[in-house]
């Protein structure tokens, strides 16, 4: 390879939903646009894989209803065992090995170069250019977006987050049962089944799939003591002995910044989730796009300065403002549950305020 083959408008770090979005959006803006994995594509992520906005072809187009694994139209909360709120509520359920492989091969169709089993191991930014030493070389670029999710090597070696705060992630497990179609449908509907408890301040949840039912639990890490022990239970409850249990972390707090000269961090390595939900699919694919938006510019106009890179917090600004709100639920939930003061009154009022169309 020549120099001038290494040389990149922007590198996206990262083929999850974040990295794959950013890099299909930078392709169509025909800027020269590498996308880098450590993993074997395609790759799975431990995940629930449900997701409500991502059927608006805005967001990826009308072709994704062929790799919908289900449809669900109501999630049932439970507290304490007993059913107590139904909610009317359209969702969508992915694999999220086709989700997420379904949106890097948009980003390679639309003249992105992506190259996987490619771990990224160290990111030099200066005032000329960024270097990503990777496990396959040396590549260079004028910007680079960490999409690499919650462990993030790219807001490692910017600065941009030394590590996060015990009390700033969650820890989730998740196991997928398998199960024919037709128990699905008799045992559970259409329906997405949410358990909350009186002393717990997380919560567990089952998704109907396509040949599979994903059972999960999560909460803080600086709370998820016995985590595992309680997932055990949970899955004992409905009869189900979990196999290949996956935990990840997610996190709960957006960072202080994730923008400097030449570098972006868009999805999970920026903190871009619903923290009472801890659900991250959709936001991760509304920063990526912003996060190209931001590139393309500054790639167009020659501007590669910290006033330039700051438009990514002002572009994403309503994103920001959903993820405060989320973040002050989950701390106002919690609370409630450290006080004693959650019972079936209280949850309902709760998640009666949390359902409704303005929040
Ligand atoms: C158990 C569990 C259940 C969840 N359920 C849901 C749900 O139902 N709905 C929902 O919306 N969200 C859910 N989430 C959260 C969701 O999974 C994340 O928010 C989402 O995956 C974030 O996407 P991303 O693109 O930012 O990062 P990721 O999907 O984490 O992708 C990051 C990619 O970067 C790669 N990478 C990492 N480091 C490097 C490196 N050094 N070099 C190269 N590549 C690297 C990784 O291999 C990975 O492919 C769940 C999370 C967990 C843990």
């Amino acid at each position: 390879m020549n120099s001038q083959e290494n040389f990149y408008d922007v590198i996206v770090v990262g083929a999850g939903p974040g990295g794959s979005a950013a890099a299909e959006k930078c392709a169509k803006y025909e800027l020269k646009t590498l996308l880098l994995e450590k993993e074997k594509l395609p790759r799975d992520k431990p995940c629930g894989g449900m997701c409500s906005i991502i059927e608006n072809p805005k967001i990826c187009g009308p072709a994704i209803t062929k790799i919908i694994e289900n449809k669900s139209d109501c999630v049932k909360f439970y507290f304490n065992g007993k059913p107590i709120y139904n909610f009317k509520y359209n969702s969508l359920l992915f694999s999220r090995k086709k989700l997420d492989y379904f949106i890097t091969k948009r980003a390679i169709k639309s003249g992105a170069k992506v190259i996987d089993k490619c771990e990224v191991i160290d990111i030099i930014v200066n005032s000329k250019e960024v270097r990503v030493v990777s496990e396959k070389g040396i590549f260079i670029s004028k910007t680079i977006i960490g999409a690499d999710g919650v462990n993030s090597i790219v807001a490692k070696k910017t600065g941009l987050n030394k590590g996060w705060n015990k009390n700033d992630v969650s820890l989730a497990i998740k196991s997928e049962i398998k199960m024919n179609n037709k128990e699905i449908e008799k045992r559970f509907g259409k329906n997405i089944l949410v358990y909350i408890h009186s002393d717990f301040s997380g919560y567990g949840w089952i998704f109907p799939k396509d040949g599979c039912v994903n059972i999960g639990i999560g909460c803080r890490l600086s709370k998820a003591d016995k985590l595992r022990d309680k997932f055990d239970n949970f899955a004992q409850q409905f009869g189900f002995e979990a196999k290949d249990v996956q935990a990840h972390m997610i996190p709960t707090e957006l960072l202080k910044k994730s923008y400097k000269e030449r570098a972006l961090l868009c999805g999970d390595a920026g903190g871009f989730v619903y923290s009472i939900l801890g659900a991250g699919i959709e936001l991760a694919i509304r920063s990526g796009k912003v996060a190209a938006t931001v590139c393309n510019e500054a790639v167009k106009n020659n501007d590669f300065s910290l006033k330039m890179f700051k438009k990514y917090n002002s572009i994403c600004k309503p994103l920001i403002a959903d993820i405060k709100t989320s973040s002050r639920q989950l701390k106002l939930f919690e609370f409630a549950i450290k006080c004693g003061l959650v019972n079936s009154f209280t949850i309902n009022a709760f998640l009666k305020y949390l359902t409704k169309p303005e929040n």
